[in-house]
Formats: C-alpha cells, sequence, structure tokens
C-alpha cells in the first residue's frame, strides 16, 4: 500500500519528506509533490517529516480526498524526481491547511 500526497502540499511543498525517501519516490511539480506508487515501498519514513501531515497511506486518505490517489500515480509519469531539500515556496505559511486548493495546483 503506497503513501499518497495530498491536497494540504499543494503551494506549501516544503520538501522536508524527499529526503528520507530510501528509494526517491517523490517527484516535483511546480507547487506540488506527488509519490509514485509503483516505487514506494512503504517504509512510512516520510509520513511523520512532513510538517503539515499532508502524507497518508493510500487506504488512509482524508475523505474527500481519494482523488489525490489517482493523481499522484498520473503526475509521477510526468514529473521529475526530487531527492534534494529545497526552500519551501516564499508563500507557503499563507496556503498551511486551506481547503480547495485541489484548484490551484499547477501542472
Ligand atoms: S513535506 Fe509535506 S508539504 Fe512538504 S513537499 Fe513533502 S508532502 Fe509536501
Ligand atoms: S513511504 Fe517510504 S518509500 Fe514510500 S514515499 Fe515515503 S519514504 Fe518513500
Amino acid at each position: 500500500m503506497p503513501f499518497v500526497v495530498t491536497e494540504n502540499c499543494i503551494k506549501c511543498k516544503y520538501t522536508d519528506c524527499v529526503e528520507v525517501c530510501p528509494v526517491d519516490c517523490f517527484h516535483e511539480g511546480p507547487n506540488f509533490l506527488v509519490i509514485d506508487p509503483d516505487e514506494c515501498i512503504d517504509c512510512t519514513l516520510c509520513e511523520p517529516e512532513c510538517p503539515i501531515n499532508a502524507i497518508y497511506p493510500e487506504d488512509d486518505v482524508p475523505a474527500g480526498q481519494e482523488g489525490f490517489v489517482a493523481l499522484n500515480a498520473e503526475l509521477a509519469k510526468a514529473w521529475p524526481v526530487i531527492t534534494t531539500r529545497k526552500d519551501a515556496l516564499a508563500d507557503a505559511k499563507d496556503w498551511e491547511g486551506k481547503t480547495g486548493k485541489i484548484d490551484l495546483l499547477e501542472r
């Protein structure tokens, strides 16, 4: 059961998660990260690293965010791998915990 990045990451993208992944399954888009479900080995290491709790096991994704399971799989095929932490987006703090961010996802 792979792990999934959910809505709270959109426009925050703190990238704390990427350096702990032993199999480099994070992929980076303009304002969101995703996990490649074909590479994830369910090690659980990334989940506690996210400062805004955006990462969940596939079976435990918050209600209403089930679509992020397929979205992670789709975008992981399109976006490049990220393995090194970088600065968060400049206005990341302003977007923490906001809902409805799916409409702001940049591809
Ligand atoms: S640590 Fe959380 S907010 Fe940051 S990129 Fe990873 S999933 Fe997104
Ligand atoms: S659970 Fe482990 S293998 Fe899967 S994305 Fe997180 S750190 Fe990588």
